[in-house]
Formats: C-alpha cells, sequence, structure tokens
C-alpha cells in the first residue's frame, strides 16, 4: 500500500475523522459558498449545529449538477459555489458537457495536491511500483484527466505520455520503450487487440503487464474484462473519477474484487435510491446512485453531489488489506432505458452478449426507436459476430433468450458482421438514436 495507515484504516475511527473533516467543511460552506449558504438556509439548516455531523447527512438535500450549472453569470461563470477569491485558484479545469456551454472546475494548490494525493492510492492498488514504466494516452488537454498526470509522477514512474488518436505512436512505444503498464479506456484497449491482430503485432506477449482502465464503465464486466486480459496477456484493473469531485477516487487493487475508495478521508460516499433520492446502505452487493460530499475541499466544494453513475458497493474485508469500501460501476443514469418499469444499462446489455465470445466480437449498439427514456420493448439490439462467424437465427435467438433473463426486457437481435459497427479510440458509444 502507498499510504497503508490510511488504506488500512480501521471503518469505525475513519468515520471519526470523516465526521470532524465534514462538520468544518460545512461551517466553511455556510461561511464561504453562496451557493450553499442559501441551499442549506432554503432547507432549514442555516447553521453548522443545524447540519450536525456526518450521520445527520442524510437530511441535507442533495445537489443536482444542473443546480450548479443554473448558478453562473457572467461575473461568475464558474457558479457561486466558488468559494475562493480567484486570485487563490491555481487551475480551472473544464469538462466536455454535452449542451456546449462548459462547465468549469476550479482548483487551488492544496486541492490539487489533494486530488493527486487520493488518485496516487488508487493507481497504486494496481500493483504498478516505483522504477516501472507507464504509457498513457489521455488527451487531457482542458480536462480533469490532465491532473491524473501529476499522479506518474507522484508514484515515482517513468511516465510516457503518447495521448489517443495515434495508435502507430503507441504501439512503437510499447515495442521499443517497454512499458510494464499502459493506462486508456476499455475502449482503447479493447480496440488495440483488433489493431494489433491485423497488423500482426504481439500484444499478448508485450512487456504490458498491467492494463489500467478508466473514462467510462466496462472495464469490471466479466467478459470484457476476460477478453482484455487474454488479448494483452495482462492484469486489467479499473479506475474511476468524477470530473467536479476529483480524478481517480477509485481504483482497483490485485484482488479485481471492485475499486477501492483511494480518496479515503478527502470524499465521503453515499448511496441512495435514485428515483426516491433515499439513502440506501452501504453494504455488501447494495445498488444505487453514488453521491459524493468533499470533506477538504477549498475552491468549489460539493454537499451530497449526485454523480449519476450507478454502481454495486461492498464493504466485507478485502484480501489487500484495504479497508475502505469498493464498488464496480453498472452504468450512467444518462445511458439508462427503461422498459416496462425496468432500468436497462447499454453497458449491462454488452456485458450479457460478451459471454457469447468466441461466436461475439464484444461490440454491441442499442438503437432505441425513440428519443424517450422509455421503450416499448423489444428494444433493438445490434450484436456484432466475430471475424469469420456468421449469422445464424439460432445465436440471435439464444442471446434474446439471455438479455431476457438476466435483464428482464425483451430485445430484437439483429447479428451484424464483423467490423460494422464503430470502434472508439476513446469512449465507446453504445447507444445511437
Ligand atoms: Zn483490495
Amino acid at each position: 500500500m502507498l499510504d497503508p495507515e490510511v488504506e488500512a484504516r480501521d471503518p469505525a475511527r475513519q468515520f471519526r475523522l470523516d465526521d470532524a473533516s465534514f462538520r468544518k467543511q460545512a461551517a466553511y460552506l455556510l461561511d464561504r459558498s453562496p451557493f450553499y449558504r442559501d441551499k442549506l438556509a432554503g432547507a432549514g439548516f442555516a447553521t453548522a449545529e443545524a447540519v450536525g455531523g456526518l450521520d445527520a447527512i442524510e437530511a441535507l438535500p442533495l445537489t443536482e449538477k444542473q443546480e450548479i450549472r443554473a448558478s453562473t453569470t457572467a461575473g461568475n461563470p464558474i457558479g457561486a459555489h466558488l468559494a475562493v477569491p480567484r486570485d487563490q485558484l491555481v487551475r480551472i479545469y473544464s469538462t466536455s458537457g454535452t449542451t456546449g456551454t462548459p462547465s468549469y472546475i476550479p482548483l487551488t494548490a492544496d486541492d490539487l495536491d489533494n486530488w493527486v494525493a487520493a488518485s496516487a492510492r488508487s493507481y497504486s492498488a494496481s500493483g504498478i511500483r516505483a522504477g516501472e514504466t507507464v504509457v498513457s494516452t489521455y488527451n487531457a488537454g482542458p480536462f480533469v484527466a490532465g491532473a491524473a498526470l501529476g499522479v506518474f509522477d507522484r508514484l515515482g514512474l517513468c511516465h510516457v505520455p503518447v495521448g489517443t488518436g495515434n495508435t502507430e505512436r503507441l504501439v512503437a512505444a510499447i515495442g521499443l520503450l517497454k512499458p510494464e503498464a499502459a493506462v486508456m479506456t476499455p475502449s482503447y484497449a479493447s480496440y488495440l487487440i483488433e489493431w494489433a491482430a491485423e497488423r500482426g503485432f504481439d500484444l499478448k506477449n508485450s512487456s504490458v503487464k498491467r492494463l489500467l482502465v478508466a473514462g467510462e464503465p466496462g472495464g469490471g464486466e466479466p467478459a470484457l474484462r476476460a477478453r482484455l486480459e487474454a488479448g494483452w496477456g495482462a492484469k486489467v484493473t479499473e479506475a474511476m473519477g468524477i470530473g467536479d469531485i476529483g480524478i481517480s477516487l477509485w481504483g482497483e487493487c490485485e484482488e479485481q474484487a471492485g475499486m477501492h475508495l483511494g480518496a479515503r478521508g478527502f470524499v465521503h460516499a453515499e448511496l441512495i435510491d435514485p428515483d426516491t433520492g433515499e439513502a440506501l446502505a452501504m453494504k455488501d452487493g447494495a445498488r444505487g446512485e453514488l453521491v459524493l460530499t468533499h470533506l477538504r475541499h477549498q475552491a468549489a466544494p460539493l454537499l451530497r453531489f449526485r454523480t449519476r453513475d450507478h454502481v454495486e458497493v461492498w464493504t466485507s474485508p478485502c484480501a489487500c488489506g484495504r479497508t475502505s469500501p469498493r464498488l464496480r460501476c453498472i452504468g450512467r443514469t444518462d445511458d439508462m432505458l427503461i422498459l416496462r418499469g425496468v432500468n436497462v444499462f447499454p453497458s449491462a446489455i454488452r456485458e450479457v452478449v460478451g459471454a457469447f465470445a468466441p461466436a461475439v466480437s464484444g461490440a454491441i449498439l442499442v438503437k432505441p426507436a425513440t428519443d424517450s427514456v422509455k421503450q416499448e420493448p423489444p428494444l433493438p439490439v445490434a450484436v456484432e459476430l466475430a471475424k469469420g462467424v456468421a449469422a445464424d437465427m439460432a445465436l440471435a435467438d439464444r442471446i434474446g433468450e439471455r438479455l431476457r433473463a438476466a435483464l428482464v426486457f425483451q430485445a430484437s437481435v439483429e447479428l451484424v458482421p464483423f467490423g460494422t459497427l464503430a470502434r472508439s479510440e476513446y469512449k465507446s458509444k453504445l447507444v445511437r438514436r
């Protein structure tokens, strides 16, 4: 462990420390954050005494990304949650956003340092060690992923940044510089297996023994993970951040049993029912939407922020000795479809379909008939066949039956030839309307 005192700390003791941090953070919000001063007062929590401690956090209002966005003005393009003067900021990241207007994520020097400290624990859980070489494929630019690059220095790694969009350069770096580890999205890792096979590059026997995937769900899906591990001849672990809260907050250890909270002490995690907003107990196998609260943030701290990530959590001890909770991302609220009252995530469809390898390539595309979240069955799903496999109705029927049994919805499965569905060097789009 990079930081055993924190990572192996007794959870009850951690809760007491987090409670003290939370009380300070809440007082700070009431003092410094116009957004939260108004929001908390409006909900009947005008003082730090009224807010109370971490054991009463469930009573506080949730924060939606949209509220923050709506609080921006020409004079304050960051938002009313900005809690420090602009001259205290050392970095302002943007989120890519889908609406055209970027939203900004400001950091003080301490915030940035805490981000790197937390993320260093998450990445180091994968087993990478000082002195090893890691090749990264982030085109970080304006995005928070840029802060993750500082983590590799912190860990004493030799970092070879190659970016996305130039696979020849990446493969040359792997072949010539012989890195022990590579960092990329699961989509790009998957694409590279096919790319290498077509060009006769022996990826499976390359120097890369650890493949660290992040940036989208998928690295924890058993079928996709098995394909990546076989194709790369490497152990796959995943990491996950939430732009507004921090980079690589969660990182998986070598036990591969879900991502540990690397940001322990910096961030408090909760689970809610996404439909009602009610808090759910954090216990083994619990599923819900992840809600995060900054505990020691300065620039623009967030309280009970709805991440729109649906996750499964585990709190039982991990064989690695880390005692923080673990999770796996099931999918994003924004990708979810509802069929006759059943929530369906495209990434879950991919996981079920992926189990039909080697008959299928693993690529799928969900094609809802309308723009609505609610869809009438059957839901059209294109499933790509593996190279050289011919379409056969019996296979389509078996996939449809398995989807109905596992995810409780009716699909109309269309088998398409290998190479039909788009590949991504960044993140895959699993839904096309
Ligand atoms: Zn572990």
